[in-house]
């Protein structure tokens, strides 16, 4: 979301006129837009923005903006603690930055701006893509879930569901610039339609997407537990593109736990969904999200969480430390488990999720994958001088190009030859380059940068989100 939010930023930047600062060149501009969902989000920005003033000593007329939930939950603190900053923006205000930024510059003083509620999509907003084959699209913004551990429903407020039409709508055009696979986000995408008042509008919308001619790889991301109803997994295993690769968050394997942390499902139920999901898609990649440590975590709680790894047989998982949040209903909880215990219960988890992973990964071997060649996973070993890119089901590819030629954006099948706990690798010749639009885009902005006639953007910088 957070990543998202940053092209939006680019987009209206660059409708605005300006430009993307040449490599080692002092920007005018810097735009931090930050994440409350880090660790110390507060100590790195203050720390950056510090880092900043010499700078911008030295650089007159430099603009600094900051936005994202860290500017919501901040507020006007931010230009208290740091004067130097210019214009501070909520996460509902992000149409809103040009024009504080030129407030600013006419008036001499910082500009402050944050609304309540959503007024403007910001999928109505200019978006600067970085990828011509992959996109973000956005199909709700915030939550109405009240998980205690999180800061986001307070931040980011209640679910607003964008039109199924202007989602497609989107989409299409996307496809029509040449991009064959999108990711469709929200805080909890699967509640998608509550707001207008239709439980299975997710499944239609992956339904409907299975329609778009050209779009090759539909994903989500999160799904929460709660509401993965049976439809939407049908709606996953009859729709081809919708690939078979589930995040499904499971935070704990303790039913107190959950309950603490007020997850509305309980281990049985989550184990329920991931045998349905591996009924009707046997192939699926399933990965996680878990905290270790959260207030009130016993031994048993633990192992009740490890009990739960052993038989979801994640292919990876985002594992977490609890930590306090400021503000969010865990934070003042008595019953804190000492940093010593949780680090202890972190590694065990780490090595379990490691060791599944490794043995899942190794079954893989001698088959044949599909990847969608990426941009930045880059050229990994320069001794094979291997590409990098996804399978179907979201795992990392490492192959081996031998002659052939693949562009981001191409689609490559090979044959996995070694695994390891997180990638597999393909070493043999490819069996077949399907060259894609998507791979022509590419080439022409590799060409065009190289020439000096880059596309310009804004420097930006953003700080990725944990999926919740
Ligand atoms: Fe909502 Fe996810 Fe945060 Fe829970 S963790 S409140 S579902 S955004």
């Amino acid at each position: 979301m957070n990543a998202h939010d940053s092209e939006r930023v680019a987009g209206l930047l660059e409708d605005a006129g300006y430009v993307r600062a040449a490599d080692g060149e002092t920007p005018d501009l810097v735009v931090f837009n930050t994440c409350a969902v880090r660790e110390n989000a507060a100590d790195r920005l203050y720390g950056n923005l510090g880092h900043l003033l010499p700078v911008k000593k030295s650089h007159k007329g430099m603009q600094i903006a900051v936005g994202g939930c860290l500017a919501q939950m901040e507020r006007t603190q931010i230009t208290r603690r740091a004067p130097w900053v210019d214009v501070v923006y909520g996460t509902h205000n992000i149409g809103a930055l040009p024009a504080l930024l030129e407030r600013a510059r006419e008036r001499h003083e910082a500009q402050a701006e944050f609304e309540e509620t959503l007024t403007t999509f910001p999928s109505l907003l200019p978006a600067r893509r970085e990828s011509p084959y992959s996109a973000w699209v956005s199909i709700s913004v915030g939550c109405n879930n009240t998980c205690t551990f999180c800061i986001v429903p307070s931040l980011r407020g209640r679910e607003k569901d964008r039109r199924p039409g202007d989602i497609l709508d989107e989409i299409s055009s996307l496809v029509s610039d040449g991009v064959l696979e999108v990711t469709l986000l929200g805080q909890n995408v699967n509640s998608y339609g509550a707001e207008f008042g239709d439980r299975r509008a997710f499944s239609k919308l992956l339904r409907a997407c299975g329609q778009l001619e050209g779009l090759e790889r539909v994903r989500f991301t999160s799904p929460h537990p709660r509401d993965f109803t049976d439809d939407v997994i049908e709606a996953m295993a009859q729709t081809p593109n919708v690939m078979p690769s589930l995040h499904m968050p499971l935070q704990s394997g303790s039913d107190t736990v959950l309950k603490a942390m007020r997850r509305a499902y309980r281990r049985d139920r989550y184990l329920a969904i991931l045998d349905n999901v591996r009924r009707q898609l046997p192939h699926a990649a399933i990965t996680t999200d878990i905290i270790v440590g959260f207030p009130g975590e016993t031994e048993r709680d633990f192992e009740d969480t490890l009990d739960v790894v052993r038989q979801a047989r994640f292919a990876s998982a985002f594992t977490f430390r609890y930590s306090i949040r400021p503000s969010t209903p865990a934070a003042t909880m008595d019953d804190q488990v000492p940093a010593g215990a949780v680090q202890e219960r972190y590694e065990r988890l780490v090595a379990l999720v490691e060791e599944i992973a490794t043995a899942e990964n190794a079954r893989l071997n001698g088959s044949t994958v599909e990847v969608l060649v990426a941009e930045g996973e880059g050229r990994k070993d320069a001794a094979t001088h291997r590409m990098s890119g996804r399978a179907r089901d979201n795992r990392l590819v490492h192959f081996a190009p031998h002659a052939t030629a693949p562009r981001p954006g191409d689609i490559v099948t090979t044959v996995v030859t070694g695994t390891a706990p997180h990638y597999l690798v393909a070493d043999d010749a490819p069996l077949e380059v399907r060259r894609t639009r998507a791979g022509d885009v590419w080439a022409g902005r590799e060409g065009a940068a190289a020439s000096g006639a880059s596309a310009p953007v804004p420097v930006l910088l953003g700080m990725p989100a944990r999926r919740g």
